[in-house]
């Protein structure tokens, strides 16, 4: 994805800091992509998605123990806030493990985004 000065087309020539984000398709500076070819802007968008996939699969398993405790365990009322301690860490660790899992998975597919627009025919852009 890298190009140098002497390959290219003649206009890429003149702009030898650029390259293209494999994730969005649109042309950035070199400083800005890492080595998968991920521009910030991306890496900060996937950051977000998987934030939410993390608040979500960590609530649906909290709920899960919460029912399973309250149904199965029958806590007393004396060890009620040791169950709930017990809940909230389980929310934070399976949120914190689904954040790191989608995030990975993303960078593992490496597939651009989904509102990604391949450039014109020109290749300028704007
Ligand atoms: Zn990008």
């Amino acid at each position: 994805m890298f190009r140098n000065k002497d390959g290219g087309s003649a206009w890429r020539s003149r702009f030898p800091e650029v390259v293209t984000c494999v994730r969005c398709l649109r042309e950035k500076d070199t400083l800005e992509v890492d080595r998968l070819m991920w521009c910030k802007d991306c890496r900060a968008a996937a950051r977000r998605r998987a934030a939410w996939w993390g608040w979500g699969v960590g609530g649906v398993a909290a709920a899960g123990l919460a029912l399973w405790i309250w149904l199965v365990v029958r806590p007393s009322a004396l060890v009620r806030g040791g169950w709930i301690a017990t809940v909230v860490a389980a929310f934070w660790l399976v949120g914190r493990l689904a954040r790191e899992l989608a995030y990975g998975l993303m960078r593992y597919r490496n597939r651009k985004a989904v509102e990604a627009v391949p450039p014109g025919p020109t290749g300028m852009g704007t």
